[in-house]
């Protein structure tokens, strides 16, 4: 199965980023927007792994405190003239450090997972047209704040018209 390790976020984080999405939306040509349901921070992602007992397992050792993150701006990546457009958070030392506790777990049990340097954004749009960065940097996020006391293990399946994340196991801040 499809796996990987994300932050769910509150109703009042939800929310603003349900409004910045549609401003994305009015401001393109064309664009696909995450299902509300489907918000998310992503922690690491995995891919096809047929063991998650095992990567609950890795996780389950992982010890950290609650914290807060907060909205800062949108950005986007380039996908071949195509644009995803996301959420970005403001800098923040123990997101990064839940970041390597996480990757610290996969690699002592061998557990591959995409290592690429840890950008966290929450994915609004994709497959953008008919926008260009000035557009983007007119939508201005309200500086949300949301404390994170947990994250999860999530299954992705892709086999349906949208993507369906399931819940495996969750993991408490201390
Ligand atoms: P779709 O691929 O159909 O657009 P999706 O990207 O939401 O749907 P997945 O591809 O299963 O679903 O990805 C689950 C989560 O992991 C998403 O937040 C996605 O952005 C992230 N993700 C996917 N592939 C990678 C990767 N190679 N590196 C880092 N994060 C990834
Ligand atoms: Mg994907």
């Amino acid at each position: 199965m499809r796996l990987f390790i994300a932050i769910d976020l509150n109703f009042s984080m939800k929310e603003e980023l349900i409004y910045l999405a549609k401003q994305i939306k009015i401001n393109s040509d064309r664009c696909s927007l995450t299902n509300e349901d489907n918000l998310h921070l992503t922690m690491a992602f995995i891919g096809e792994y047929d063991d998650p007992k095992k990567v609950i397992s890795a996780l389950g050792n992982i010890s950290f405190n609650e914290f807060d993150i907060a909205l800062s701006h949108i950005g986007y990546f380039d996908r071949r003239g195509e644009m995803l457009v996301y959420a970005a958070l403001e800098k923040n030392k123990e997101l990064s450090s839940l970041r390597n506790k996480i990757a610290s777990a996969l690699k002592n049990e061998s557990i591959n997972f995409d290592n690429k340097k840890f950008l966290p954004h929450i994915t609004l749009a994709r497959r953008v047209t008919g926008t260009d960065k000035e557009d983007i940097d007119r939508i201005k996020p309200e500086k949300i704040k949301m404390t994170v006391n947990e994250f999860h293990l999530y299954s992705s399946d892709l086999s349906g018209k949208r993507p369906v994340y399931t819940i495996l196991s969750s993991f408490k801040a201390i």
